[in-house]
């Protein structure tokens, strides 16, 4: 395809990728042809796949992402930025006075190719070149789900000293000059601002209540003082300068909504109330004004930083684009949005611990936008406005895939499989379906009936075949011999279930448990007989003590609560969060703060504090005449940097207490999947003895094999887990329809060539 020229001349993005269902390797087929941006002067553009000649030539402002370039790339450039992810011709950047291109020089041969006459060729090291070069390479794979800015951005440290900075003298020199100029005249500002701060502290020196009283005998005498406000006036300012923003207004306004309006996020049940039932602990956010204001605050920014997987939502959720038709009362719309990239917005709008808000760049200097709220609130109309009915496929292929596990992982890939024709079983080894968003999450979190089941019998009605008690692997009806034979594909989503346990003395004792044990039990029971039958284990009356910190941690104190315990306590071995984001850990990050969650709320109300202590380590279990733990010794620990410069823990000598406790619940995390299905398929593991599928690609050693969610990247979050799942479905698809010829043998057919070319080991 050849462009003509000036094309970008008007602003605008433009996106090109190569067709759906194309088999060809864009970044070694060119896709846009010669003179592509010639002479363009601003604007965005993205090609999944290379340019040929002349690509970017006499460019003055577009950013540009391409997959390689033919001859003469960036010759003759004056601005704009532009990222090659791959292979460049000859006489690159011949003639370029301005503007910078990041090359991806993979074999190390671009310096060959490279015109030195007027550029240098620099590292990427600067923060600032690093941050642009990773956001455009995000949008590059958000614009064209590029397979090649994947992998880069999966892998983006260790790549990045393989990208090559190629930058004009003259260009370099200018700016150096401007931050030379810049940092002067920041210096001369703080210089300013340290003189008001030594004036302020003078001024906090003196004794502000006499100071005002002054004032007000020199008012009452209709007297201001010179150059200062009268305290009526002081008064008037402070109100005028300091109002307080309101969250919900009849009628939002979008523009300046960010200013004019402060945020209002998801609101919980008065904790005196709701520790008395099962129900969800979350108020229902429904269409109202609240949703329209929050909405308004959504800045629509032009880098959005919300929706990328690899700072924001993991799913790439479309926040801006969702937000907006909130804003203006387009629900349904909204809803086809946030179905795009979310198999189950009514799990994650409920459990999701929001990265998206985390890297809201409204967060920079302000309290993010409650995406969260909306997210839930969108698909909760959706349900109650019958928009959510079964669709199943209009098309079958005649593929078989079984998913192994039913949590979020496997239900996000049974429900991409399935619309796209595949048949699909999922097996569950326990009663129900739903993973740990059924048997983990507790009921106050998530509704097992109303949320969780209400999808899976939805699911249902597609076309996606379950089957419970079918613990695949042990149990001989369901044998992996038997999955491999009748079907031509199979996912493992098995979660990572095997827990940390605590091997300390006394652990043998009765009454400490796995906090799934717990909580498993628990929802189980509450679901067969509303708790009627007694099969689970009891908190009432007793003194619990929770060992780690985490989701589980609070599940299982807001658990106990309901219970009817009497004291509760949790332990955390690491220190206490900070209260704001430490230094290291800045903005698009994940903030990883102090917070309180729903359980910590309640045993504060019940009990008058806060149930959490820091830094301290079990030393052993104490138990009764009759086996029965009875108490912990505990010990305070204090976390320091060794000579190697890694943290360890050191107890702190005489600080050892004994705490009491009738039941002690371990939730100190998890270890990744069982090892019976790996031992039995041949699987390797990586180095935390998850099951080795590399990111991206999802495909195992074993062929025909893939894995997704907690059993691949070890313990994580739901959101995580259908991310995973879904993205695991598209490489099971390219799979099951890469050729028809080697599709119509049975999996066991191709596992056995493939074995008998790697020689690896399957026993099933
Ligand atoms: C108590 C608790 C609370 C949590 N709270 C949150 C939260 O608030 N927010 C959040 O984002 N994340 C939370 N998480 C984490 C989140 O639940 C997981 O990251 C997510 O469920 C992982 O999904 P998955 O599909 O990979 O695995 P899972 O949900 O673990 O599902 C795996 C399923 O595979 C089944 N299975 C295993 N082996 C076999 C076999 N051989 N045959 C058949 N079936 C098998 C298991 O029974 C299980 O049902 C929590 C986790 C726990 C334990
Ligand atoms: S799924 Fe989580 S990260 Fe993504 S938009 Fe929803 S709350 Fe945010």
């Amino acid at each position: 395809m050849t462009k003509p020229k000036h094309f970008l001349k008007y602003c605008g993005k433009i996106v090109v990728y190569p067709p759906k269902g194309s088999n060809f390797d864009p970044k070694e087929n060119i896709v846009i042809g010669n003179v592509a941006l010639y002479g363009a002067t601003v604007g965005e553009a993205y090609f999944n796949g290379m340019a040929a000649e002349r690509f970017c030539v006499r460019n003055s402002g577009v950013k540009a992402v391409v997959e390689g370039v033919g001859d003469h790339g960036c010759e003759y450039m004056t601005g704009g930025t532009v990222v090659v992810l791959g292979k460049t011709g000859r006489n690159f950047a011949a003639g370029m006075s301005g503007g910078i291109a990041y090359v991806l020089d993979v074999d190390a041969t671009f310096q060959s190719r490279c015109n030195p006459e007027l550029v240098d060729l620099d590292k990427v090291e600067e923060e600032e070149d690093i941050m642009t070069l990773r956001v455009m390479i995000q949008q590059h794979q958000r614009h064209t789900n590029s397979q090649l800015a994947r992998e880069v951005l999966a892998d983006f440290d260790n790549i990045l000293p393989k990208f090559v900075k190629v930058f004009p003298r003259d260009y370099k020199r200018i700016l150096a000059s401007m931050k030379e100029e810049k940092i002067a005249k920041e210096a001369a500002s703080r210089a300013a601002n340290e003189a008001d701060e030594q004036e302020e502290a003078d001024l906090i020196k003196k004794d502000a209540f006499e100071e005002l009283k002054k004032l007000a005998a020199m008012s009452s005498n209709g007297k201001d003082v010179p150059g200062l406000i009268s305290v009526q006036n002081l008064q008037k300012v402070s109100e005028t300068e300091l109002p307080t923003r309101p969250t919900r207004v009849p009628d939002a306004v979008k523009n300046r909504g960010f200013i004019i309006y402060e945020r209002e996020g998801v609101s919980y049940r008065d904790p005196n109330v709701r520790m008395n039932d099962w129900k969800e602990v979350m108020e229902e956010a429904k269409p109202s004004p609240l949703l329209k204001t929050q909405s308004a605050r959504c800045m629509d920014c032009g880098t959005p930083f919300c929706h990328q997987e690899n700072s924001g939502c993991p799913l790439g959720n479309k926040i801006p684009e969702f937000n907006e038709l909130v804003y203006q009362n387009r629900w349904r719309e909204a809803l086809d949005r946030l179905l795009e990239t979310n198999n189950f917005p009514e799990f994650t709008g409920r459990v999701c611990p929001a990265p998206c808000e985390g890297s809201c760049v409204l967060g920079i200097i302000e309290n993010p936008v409650s995406i969260k709220n909306i997210e839930c609130s969108i698909i909760d109309k959706a349900f109650e406005e019958g928009w959510m009915v079964p669709r199943p496929p209009l098309r079958r292929t005649g593929k078989r895939v079984a998913i192994v596990g039913s949590g979020p992982a496997g239900l996000a890939a049974a429900d991409q499989l399935n619309r796209m024709g595949h048949f699909v079983t999922v097996f569950e080894r326990a009663d129900r379906i739903g993973g740990l968003m059924m048997y983990g999450v507790p009921n106050m979190k998530t509704d097992k009936v109303d949320i969780v089941q209400r999808r899976v019998d939805l699911m249902a009605k597609e076309g996606v075949n379950f089957v419970v008690n079918a613990n695949v692997g042990k149990d001989p009806m369901y044998s992996l011999d038997r999955l491999r034979e009748e079907n031509d594909a199979i996912v493992l989503a098995v979660g990572a279930t095997k827990p940390r346990d605590l091997p300390v003395p006394g652990r043998e004792l009765s009454g400490v448990h796995f906090a799934m044990e717990f909580l498993h039990a628990n929802t189980k029971s509450l679901l067969d007989s509303n708790l009627e039958d007694g099969k689970y284990i009891s908190a009432k009356g007793k003194k619990v003590v929770v060992i780690g910190g985490g989701d589980t941690g609070t599940d299982c104190i807001g658990t106990s609560i309901r219970h009817g315990c009497t004291n509760i306590v949790n332990l955390e071995l690491l220190p206490q969060p900070p209260r704001t984001r430490a230094p290291g850990n800045p903005w698009p990050q994940w903030p990883r703060i102090f917070r309180v969650d729903y359980g910590h709320q309640e045993a504060a109300t019940k009990f008058g504090k806060d149930p959490r202590s820091y830094e301290v380590l079990t030393k052993r279990f104490v138990g009764d005449e009759n086996g029965n733990v009875k108490a912990l010794e505990v010990i305070c620990v204090r976390w320091e940097k060794d000579a190697g410069g890694k943290f360890q823990f050191k107890e702190i000598e005489g600080s050892e207490e004994m705490i009491e406790a009738d039941l002690v619940l371990l939730a100190m995390g998890f270890l990744g999947p069982e090892s019976t299905l790996s031992e039995k398929l041949g699987l390797e593991q990586d180095n935390r003895s998850n099951f080795k599928a590399d990111y991206g690609r999802f495909s195992t050693n074993v062929n025909g094999v893939f894995a997704a969610g907690d059993c691949r990247r070890g313990q994580s979050l739901v959101v995580w887990a259908i991310s995973e799942g879904r993205q695991a479905a598209s490489q099971v698809d390219k799979y099951l329809m890469r050729d028809g010829q080697d599709n119509t043998t049975s999996l066991v057919e191709r596992g056995k060539r493939q074995q008998d070319s790697s020689k690896q080991t399957v026993m099933t």
